[in-house]
């Protein structure tokens, strides 16, 4: 604390694409909703993904994982593109990313998705599935087959085979089912366990562990789901969800079809947590837009900032513990759309009519921002 006013220390890794441009967007609201709650942040610029590869050569730096660990938190715009693409190369940006989420034992990805009336139109589904919609997807981040033992597919001769395995141990599954059981106790309290336990082993063992430790969540009800039904009903009936908990690989599928709903993938949120607690009490965090880098639209000024706007308020929220501030966020951005301001991928270019007004990544954020100052008093 200085002078009252509390400050927090945030690593900004823009990436590559259009990262540079949302997470510039998204430390514009955030320090705006500073001025408004009282508070300061304290950032530090990293590079990681294509542009560290660039400069130095790798992903990310270990020097650089140590300042994030260092950090309250983390907010990043995304990383990779087509110059970094080749997938057998040694180094690619794509590492940055497990490096930070494994090296900084970022166990849980929280993916929130609501679909806000206005978009409506703008998702595939008809619009009376969507109506309600707003559940919560908790994955499992560092266990299973992405880090399990693995053999390539060899290249000698006959029949070429290769292998991947799926280990999960009892605290890797506890931790995440409890965590995602607390998020439903503030939510609606409706926890569905996913797994295919018809079939695999470590579903078995999940299945088990969630039916074990239900005691420890009595308020919460819970339903167990095979992973391809909860598949179909995520497009068939998505209003049904709460919060879903999953493993690592179901949960990046599931996840993935999960944002459809909202319509442009520019506006989902992600946080990414785990043990560590900062030193006001809030949960170090890794938080992020669920795109790309987008290198179709980079520099252009056209990026959707919202799915980073809205990961700065997931950020304020668990790792901060400004609740005030992340909802506050959260209002401006819905106001924003409410008074008709879109980027170009919510748009719709055959109805010129339609009354919205279509700005680029900037004007956005500022529309956002004088959302936030018109109804967060001085
Ligand atoms: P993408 O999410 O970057 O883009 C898919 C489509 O959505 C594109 O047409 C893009 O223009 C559009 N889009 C994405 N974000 C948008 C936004 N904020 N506003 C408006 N439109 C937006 O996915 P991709 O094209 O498959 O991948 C591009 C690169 O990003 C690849 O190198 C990929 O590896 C990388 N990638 C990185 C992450 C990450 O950093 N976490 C995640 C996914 C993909």
């Amino acid at each position: 604390m200085e002078g009252g006013l509390q400050r927090y220390r945030v690593v900004a890794i823009p990436g590559d694409g259009v990262g540079p441009e949302v997470v510039a967007a998204a430390r514009r609201v955030v320090d705006a909703a500073g001025e408004r709650f009282g508070f300061t942040v304290e950032w530090t610029e990293i590079l990681a993904g294509g542009a560290a590869i660039d400069a130095y050569g790798v992903a990310i730096r270990p020097e650089d994982v140590e300042v994030c660990r260092g950090a309250d938190a983390i907010l990043l715009g995304a990383v990779g593109g087509p110059r970094w693409s080749d997938p057998s190369a040694p180094v690619r940006p794509e590492q940055a990313l497990f490096a930070l989420r494994g090296g900084l034992g970022l166990w849980a990805n929280l993916r929130p998705v609501k679909v806000h009336p206005a978009l409506v139109s703008s998702s595939p589904l008809r619009p009376e599935l969507l109506k309600d919609v707003d559940l919560l997807v908790v994955r499992e981040l560092t266990g299973g087959v992405y880090f399990g033992e693995r053999q390539e597919a060899d290249q000698g001769r006959g029949e070429r085979r290769a292998v991947d395995t799926m280990p999960y141990g009892e605290d890797e599954i506890r931790r995440i089912v409890l965590l995602a059981a607390a998020m439903a106790l503030t939510r609606r309290r409706h926890l569905t366990s996913v797994d295919k336990a018809n079939v695999l082993a470590t579903s078995r063992l999940w299945r088990r562990l969630v039916d074990e430790d239900r005691f420890r969540f009595p308020d919460v009800e819970v339903t167990h789901q095979l992973v391809d039904s909860c598949a179909m009903l995520l497009v068939k009936d998505p209003a049904r969800f709460d919060v879903i908990v999953t493993e690592n690989l179901f949960g990046d599928i599931l996840s993935d079809e999960a944002a459809v709903l909202a319509g442009s993938l520019g506006m989902l949120p992600s946080a990414s947590l785990g043990e560590d607690v900062t030193a006001q009490g809030g949960r170090f965090g890794l938080y992020e837009p669920i795109h790309g880098s987008a290198p179709d639209i980079a520099g252009q000024d056209k990026a959707n900032p919202i799915g980073t706007i809205l990961s700065a308020a997931m950020m304020l929220f668990h790792s901060m513990h400004r609740a005030d501030a992340a909802a506050a966020v959260e209002g401006a951005v819905a106001t924003a759309i409410d008074a008709g301001w879109r980027t170009a991928d919510l748009a719709d270019p055959s109805n010129q009519d339609d009354g919205l007004v279509v700005v680029g990544t900037t004007a956005m954020a500022t529309a956002v921002i004088e959302a936030l100052e018109a109804t967060v008093p001085a």
